[in-house]
């Protein structure tokens, strides 16, 4: 039996050809595809600006950086998401804290957070910034988190990696609504992709400025945001100190022409995620629930186990799953479990609900050109793991 992987990607001809005709072009970095690109992300998101980097990672780091985020600040983030999320505050010389989830999104809880702000006010520890996730696709609870950050005065920067395609009270997610920038990742597991890829998008035209600045070396060319007047026609002025985290034209060719596929993509996950739910209903599982708030982009379909009812221990059955050539994975450990993090001296029963998320969660195959006989195979695989 082939190996069924939790994610990947899908191209078509069409994207192919997108990436071939580039090749043929003058340009093969930064050039008129990227900006295509972005535009094209703008008008699916319904938002002003976007700037377009060689990885989410990159995006977060610009990010947090257009806010001003430096050494003594402190940046919150929600445990069960990849290191990315966190590690960008650390590039900017801030703290990092996180924020237990709630059991139903498995999302940062809103609840845990004005918890935790009302205590850190006490000690005059309020966060500079929340880096809220939207876990396997769904939205936080964004509507509580915009009021919070107006109360504590806090900045907000939306992780979509998982998300586009999604939305939130009926409006795409990435149009910065409730936030100050959002994020999304275009690596191959993701919804679409650029090979390796992010975006930061926003409202606000001084973070776009910001970003736009940052992700090239802090090199501008535009004469109005020089200190000094330009020498002559060669001149340019690096004005802060940025990085190269530019994408491609290749990439970007392959984003703009990914993006046509978006809502077929999205959609599709739903079809498999509905067969899920049904196939699995009787196993001793909790299957991932959906707000009525949100559309999901899905990039994920996480199972948690009911220990109690089975006799075998989450190892077992995650290691019988990879036995069966299913690509099973849990998304994700803990941040605060790493031992990077874990030197920064976190302590786990802050995070009950993390630790449960964690000890029970799996994550099984779900991608566009996942067949119906792929997914009996996972359920088949299921069913003999867990009965
Ligand atoms: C994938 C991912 C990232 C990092 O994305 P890259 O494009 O690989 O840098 C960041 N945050 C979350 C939640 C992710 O899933």
């Amino acid at each position: 039996m082939a190996f069924i992987p939790y994610g990947r990607q899908s191209i078509s001809d069409d994207d192919i050809q997108a990436v071939v005709d580039v090749l043929q072009s003058d340009f093969i970095t930064q050039g008129p595809a990227v900006h295509k690109f972005e535009d094209s992300i703008k008008s699916y998101c319904s938002v002003k600006h976007a700037i377009a980097t060689n990885s989410a990672t990159s995006a977060l780091h610009i990010a947090c950086l257009a806010l001003e985020i430096g050494i003594g600040d402190i940046v919150w983030t929600s445990p069960i998401t990849f290191v990315a999320s966190a590690n960008c505050a650390l590039y900017c010389g801030a703290d990092v804290d996180f924020v237990d989830i709630d059991l139903q999104t498995y999302n940062l809880s809103c609840d845990a957070l004005e918890e935790k702000l009302i205590t850190a006010q006490k000690i005059n520890k309020l966060p500079k910034a929340i880096i809220v996730v939207h876990f396997a696709g769904q939205s936080c609870n964004m509507q509580c988190i915009k009021e919070l950050s107006e109360k504590y005065n806090f900045k907000v920067i939306e992780d979509a990696s998982h998300a586009i395609g999604g939305r939130y009270l009926e409006e795409p997610i990435g149009n910065c609504k409730y936030s100050d920038i959002t994020i999304f990742s275009f690596h191959p597991v993701k919804i679409i992709t650029t090979a390796e890829g992010g975006i930061a998008t926003t409202q606000n035209s001084n973070l776009a400025e910001k970003m736009e600045l940052l992700r090239s070396h802090g090199i501008t060319r535009n004469p109005e945001l020089m200190t000094q007047k330009p020498d002559g026609g060669w001149y340019y002025q690096q004005i802060t100190l940025g990085f190269n985290y530019r994408m491609t034209d290749l990439q970007a060719a392959l984003g703009a022409s990914q993006m046509q596929h978006l809502d077929k993509f999205v959609s599709k996950r739903h079809e498999l995620k509905k067969r899920y739910d049904e196939e699995l209903q009787e196993l001793p599982l909790i299957l991932p629930s959906q707000s009525d708030l949100a559309y999901s982009a899905l990039h994920l379909y996480p199972i948690l186990l009911e220990t109690e009812k089975t006799s075998k221990s989450h190892q077992q059955i995650f290691n019988e799953l990879r036995h069966s050539n299913i690509g099973v994975n849990l998304h994700y450990i803990p941040v605060y479990k790493q031992p990077y993090y874990q030197k920064m001296g976190f302590d786990a029963s802050n995070f009950p609900n993390a630790e449960y998320y964690y000890n029970r969660a799996i994550s099984i195959p779900l991608y566009y050109e996942l067949s119906i006989e792929e997914q009996d195979t996972v359920v088949d695989a299921l069913q003999k793991a867990l009965t």
